[in-house]
């Protein structure tokens, strides 16, 4: 499979994860099968008026990916450049999008907010919403005490540039302060990264690798106890039922959701058992399912997903053109830039 076929797939796979979990992000495990019967939700469900609907999950994906562009060509072109900012000023445009007036200015350009159907409240985050809200410069580091998941659920998209951990662990901590939030989502995007460059190499394999890389980070304690356990519970073949991830978490918090959606992931031989698996619990649903989603799409990519949850999903245009940008944009750059790419500044303004 080319790299790009695996950038595309992480992302589609991610954002159908997250809409299939959407009807049933706030459903205990009952309520799910009283409403999609014992097996529970198998199919993409009416969320927020349609089918395939994303969530602020994949919105605040798109807008990461968008910040990491937008610093990858400022730093191109003015060969300075400190990511977490530029991220920090993409995520206060999502939060125009949320209707919420950001406490600095925030410029509207580039292609990605002119999108309407991002103009759209999905269940957004406190801990996101108030963090942003009270941000006066970028890259201000919020005052909080937060482990949620908001931060893990958005970086993805950083497996695509070579510091992937610490891009996703800087990034995810503008808005959340705890290690548990933060550091959970460095040690996704290394993971991601890993299987990105080497396909090959086997996803439990690869989890251990990021372990073995970040253990020692000061923080890291709980994250490398949550994907230890999972780890130990593939190994002995222990399927992820209700009620075991239930016993494992929420998901609600980031190293839960990261454990909850790796094992998913590990377990399932294709995309689709495996958001099943991952979107079937009383917990945060749709941040689980994009995990899952984001492992098993980058590892299967877009084939591997079922042809008519890919025809639904909201944004596909912009979550496919967001995945192309990353393969391309980074590689035009490698030797300058050039007046041929007045298209790529004015998708990605650097600033
Ligand atoms: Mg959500």
């Amino acid at each position: 499979m080319l790299p790009i076929d695996r950038i595309t797939g992480c992302l589609l796979g991610g954002a159908v994860g997250d809409a299939l979990g959407a009807p049933v992000e706030f459903m205990a495990w009952p309520a799910i099968v009283s409403a999609f019967g014992e097996a529970g939700i198998r199919n993409l469900a009416p969320a927020y008026g349609g089918l395939g609907r994303i969530t602020d999950d994949t919105q605040m994906m798109l807008f990461t990916a968008e910040g990491l562009l937008r610093a990858h060509v400022r730093g191109a072109s003015r060969g300075i450049c400190h990511p977490p900012g530029v991220v920090h000023h993409s995520l206060l445009r999502w939060l125009l999008t949320q209707g919420e007036p950001p406490a600095t200015t925030v410029s509207r350009d580039g292609w990605l907010i002119e999108q309407s159907a991002l103009w759209a409240r999905r269940a957004p985050g406190n801990t996101c919403l108030t963090a942003l809200r009270s941000a006066r410069h970028f890259g201000d580091l919020p005052s909080n005490d937060s482990k949620g998941c908001g931060a893990i659920m958005r970086v993805a998209p950083c497996a695509f540039f070579a510091n992937a951990f610490d891009l996703a662990a800087d990034t995810g901590r503008l808005t959340h302060a705890h290690p548990s939030g933060y550091l959970s989502a460095g040690l996704f995007a290394d993971l991601l990264r890993r299987l990105y460059l080497h396909p090959e190499q086997p996803l439990a394999q690869a989890a251990a690798h990021s372990l073995q890389a970040h253990r020692g980070r000061e923080g890291m304690e709980e994250t490398v106890h949550a994907v230890e356990q999972v780890l130990a519970f593939h190994a002995r073949g222990y399927a992820p039922t209700p009620e075991r991830i239930a016993a494992l978490g929420g998901g609600w918090v980031g190293e839960e959701a990261l454990a909850i959606g790796l094992w998913c992931a590990l377990f399932a031989e294709q995309y689709a058992e495996g958001v099943i698996l991952a979107v079937n619990h009383s917990g945060d649903s749709d941040s689980t399912g994009l995990i899952a989603g984001h492992l098993l799409g980058l590892k299967h990519g877009a084939t591997g997903i079922p042809q008519p949850w890919l025809e639904a999903l909201e944004l596909r245009d912009a979550i496919e053109r967001i995945a192309r940008d990353l393969h391309e944009v980074p590689a035009r750059f490698e030797g300058g830039y050039g007046s041929a790419d007045a298209a790529i500044f004015e998708a990605y303004p650097g600033g």
